[in-house]
This record gives C-alpha cells, structure tokens and sequence, in this order.
C-alpha cells in the first residue's frame, strides 16, 4: 500500500476537512526537510513560508540540535519532575527563561504544548483566587480572533467559532471581547490612539458589567497570530492593562507564537507593552524539535501558589513529561543558536525586506484589503472589494484559493478558514532570496486565485 493510501485510510488528521481527506488524501507527503525547504516523497522541493506552524525558527535538520538530541538520549532520555524530583537541564533552562523574560518572572511551569499550558493558566488564576479566599472570581476574558489552543478550555477561550461548533465550547466561564483588528473593527476616521481607547472603554464597560468580582484574567497574544497577525495599536496594551489593574484582573500573554524572536526583539511583551502576571511559551522554545511549553509566573502569583500548600496541600497539577529532559536540552541548544547568530537582529532586518516585498507585490492589487505584520511575521488580508470596503461572503474561500496556488508553485503559507488571510512567518534562517521566492509564489498564487 502506498503511503498516502495508509494516511488516507488510518491516520485521523487535526484541523482537517475530515470528508474531503476521505476522498483525496495528502496532497503531499513530507519526508526531509532543510532549512526553509521541505521535501515531498515524489522529490519535489517547497519553500515553507510558515516555519511548520509559525515554529521551526532555527531552520530545519540543524545538525547542532540533532547532536543535543543525540547526546541528551544516551544520557539521560527522560525523568520526571513531580514530587520534588529534580533534572539538570529544565533546572538550567529555567534560570535561562526567567533571566531572558520580558518582565520579571519567578517560577516556570513546564508542559508539552501551548494548548495545555493554557490550560494550566486558568488553573492557576482560579487556585490563585481560591486560596485569596475569592470563588466566585473565575471568568477568563479572551478575544475573537485569538488563538490559544484547542484543549477543553483552551479551545473555548480561542476566539474562532469554527473551533467550537460541534465541542460544546466554550466553557461557560470564558468570555470573548472585540480584537484590536483595525481594518474591520475601527471606526471611519479613528486614530489608533482613540481607537485604542475606545477597546479599553468598551472593556471596562464589559468587566463593569460582567462584574469585576466575577472576572479573574484576561488572555491574549501580543500579536495576534492565526486571527491574521493582527498588530495592536501602540497605544492599546497600556490602556487594556490599566483597565484590568482597575479591576484587579491579570494578564496573561500568550508568546507562544511571538516569544524568541518572531516579531525581531526577544519577546512580544517587549513589542507592545504588555506586562504580563503570567506568560505562555512554547513553539520556539525548541523550535519544534520536541514539544515543550512553559508557563512563567511573577512573584505576586508565585507567593500565592505557595500559600497554597497550607490549604490544599501538593499542588495537584503536572504532566508525565512536565520539564522533560529532552525538550530542555532542545530548548538550551535552541537558545544558543539563536544567541549566537544573532538571530534576534535577523529576523529584524528580514521582516523589513518582507515587509517591502510584500507591499510591492501586493499593495495595488484590488483584492488586497491590508498587509500587515511585525519581524518576520506578516498577513495579507484579502476583501472582495476596497471602496467599499467589504469583505468575501463565503469567508476564508479566496484565501483558500490563494492558498492552493502558492503551494502549486512550491511555497506553502496558511490561509484560515475563518479569515481571508494568507500567512507568513518563515524561518529566521531564511535568505533573501528565499524571502523574494516565497512573495513571488503567493503573488502568482493570487493571481491564479482571481
Ligand atoms: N497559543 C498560540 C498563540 C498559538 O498560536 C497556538 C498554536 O498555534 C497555541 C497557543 C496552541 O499551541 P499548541 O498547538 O502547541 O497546543
């Protein structure tokens, strides 16, 4: 049986059109990949514009990482962490993450994906109320277009309703808020100052109403990712987070996508102020090549947690695989690359040419409603018409279009069904040239697409 006829047959693929794979199968098999390039069973070559899932940022095959992984395997595979057991290695690299965090952090909480780490964030607002003697103080405010895994709550608190049809979510206590998304959300003639003050009025009103003694976190990314790379104005972290202090609501940022380097400086936080209670990472703490996800508390949540052992006694949360040896030897390889290379001040210089290559392949064309985007991350956000500004009817259709005919010209991106967006988010290790092929391949793409 050929491989593809065994995927089609056995294996039950995520966020897939379930029926349709039924029919079709993979439309391609990966089997080796190299730096920004993947290759399919059948030989050929595709530029991977979206780094995997926004998150192989060192490059495929680095044979450093490869000799960590080698090195770390016959030293020690794995151990666990719970009940006071230690490691070497996640014992170091949380030294490493709270010394690099954005903002000062105290403890790290290890998982193995950005989905359960979300998950152990709302655990931990809702312990971290109950032990303050607060039961009632448990809802988690998250935004449309924001995505932050797809786990039980996870799930609910991203903000895609296609995500949660058929899964009974959200979960009652999540609720959604409008996204700093400034092409459909800003009103005609709005500053991004007013329009960023307008969001924090809107969402004080919405805590007022809720109930700030109901209203425990809010969640968000920095910059958006899969809701479209949506970039906040300057303006708008400072006032969101002035509302929630008001309130005594935390924040939790979501760097799974942003954090180490994505946006051309360390961390999103950093990118548009935020000061974030709590912090999610994962993705590009290892650039993918083991799952590892990390949850950063500051001290006010830590001191709580502990206060916690006198009424609740061990803290009953943890994985199998919570602080794996593996992923952390993955994790500090990882880190060095990026440090020694200077990968950081890279991805900045890079995201300025894509930024450039973007807007001249795609700036006049009249399909083209916004190109945004920060370091190496960017979006193009397609409309069925600019004047009037007006959106596809059958949302997410063209982009799916655009989507198709880049990847038969070799460069794969990613187009949401939920928004007519294209992606990008290429290794930091990408050339120039590279950058010029994946532009060129979704431009021709989109005019397949029309
Ligand atoms: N948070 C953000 C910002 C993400 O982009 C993602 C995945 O794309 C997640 C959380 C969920 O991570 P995972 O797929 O590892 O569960």
């Amino acid at each position: 049986m050929e491989i593809e006829e065994k995927d089609k047959n056995y294996l039950f693929h995520p966020m897939t059109n379930l029926a349709a794979h039924e029919q079709t199968g993979p439309p391609m098999t990966v089997v080796s990949a190299h730096g920004s390039t993947v290759t399919d069973r059948a030989g050929r070559d595709y530029l991977d514009a979206m780094a995997g899932l926004w998150c192989v940022n060192v490059g495929y095959s680095h044979p450093e990482m490869a000799d960590a992984l080698r090195e770390q395997t016959l030293k020690l595979p794995y151990f666990h962490a719970f009940s006071s057991m230690g490691t070497d290695l996640p014992a170091q690299l949380s030294e490493r993450l709270i010394e690099m965090a954005p903002v000062p952090m105290s403890k790290v909480f290890y998982g193995n994906s950005g989905s359960d780490a979300n998950d152990t964030q709302a655990k931990l607002v809702w312990y971290y109320n109950n032990v303050l003697g607060r039961p009632e103080k448990k809802k988690i405010i998250s935004r449309r277009r924001g995505y932050h895994g797809v786990t039980v709550l996870s799930g609910g608190l991203t903000g895609f309703k296609n995500l949660h049809d058929g899964f009974d979510l959200p979960l009652p206590m999540i609720r959604h808020v409008r996204p700093p998304h400034g092409l459909w959300e800003r009103e005609p003639g709005q500053t991004d100052d007013e329009f960023a003050t307008a969001l924090a009025v809107e969402l004080e009103r919405f805590i007022i109403n809720e109930g700030p003694e109901t209203v425990a976190a809010m969640i968000a990314e920095p910059v958006m990712a899969a809701g479209g790379v949506i970039v906040p104005p300057e303006t708008y972290f400072p006032k969101i987070q002035e509302v929630l202090r008001r309130h005594d609501v935390l924040l939790i940022a979501d760097e799974v996508v942003n954090g180490f380097g994505r946006l051309g400086v360390p961390f999103g936080s950093n990118a548009v102020n935020m000061q974030p209670d709590l912090m999610t990472v994962a993705k590009g703490i290892t650039s993918a090549y083991v799952p590892l996800s990390a949850v950063l508390v500051s001290d006010r949540i830590w001191q709580v947690m502990l206060e916690g052992s006198a009424k609740y006694g061990s803290f009953g949360h943890g994985y199998t695989y919570s602080a794996h040896p593996l992923a952390a030897a993955a994790a500090m390889k990882n880190l060095d690359i990026i440090e020694r290379d200077g990968l950081v001040a890279e991805v900045a210089r890079k995201g300025e040419l894509l930024s450039e290559l973007l807007h001249a392949a795609f700036a006049d064309h009249p399909n083209v409603g916004e190109i945004r985007g920060r370091g190496l991350m960017a979006a193009v956000e397609f409309v069925e018409s600019r004047e009037p500004l007006r959106p596809f009817a059958a949302q997410g259709a063209f982009a799916g279009a655009v989507y198709q005919g880049a990847l038969a010209e070799g460069v794969i991106t990613r187009a949401l069904p939920a928004a007519d967006t294209v992606s990008f988010s290429p290794p930091f290790v990408v050339t120039e040239s590279e950058l010029e092929r994946m532009v060129a391949g979704v431009r021709t793409g989109l005019d397949r697409a029309v």
